[in-house]
């Protein structure tokens, strides 16, 4: 990856650490190939609640690699967040379950 494209240094997605996207990744093509059948992540560890693969997740999960692969020519870096802020937003606006945050951080630092 040419540094061209890469976001910059200071410009890291904002990631609150709810979960919801491991918790729902039945609701995008994208990322439906890791439906473990219940709609949630078959690498999400429920007990800990954190991805069990955090180091070599898939790179649809890496906002700051899609953006450098998929969307740099399409959108700014702020653009792109906002985009994906949206997704957010939408995931947590769902009723039931799927809504619910369940409150811990999903990826270690
Ligand atoms: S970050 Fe990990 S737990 Fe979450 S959807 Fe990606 S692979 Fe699954």
């Amino acid at each position: 990856m040419s540094s061209s494209c890469s976001p910059t240094a200071d410009s890291t997605f904002p990631c609150h650490q709810c979960g919801l996207c491991c918790q729902n990744v039945h609701l995008s093509r994208e990322t439906q190939f890791l439906d473990r059948g219940d709609g949630t992540c078959r690498h999400y560890a429920s007990d800990t609640r954190t991805c069990a693969i955090y180091a070599d997740r898939p790179d649809i999960c890496r906002v700051d690699r899609m953006y450098a692969t998929r969307y740099v020519r399409l959108y700014s870096w702020s653009e792109f967040v906002a985009l994906n802020l949206q997704a957010c937003a939408a995931l947590a606006a769902l009723p039931g379950p799927g809504g619910q945050p369940e409150g811990k951080a999903v990826f270690r630092k």
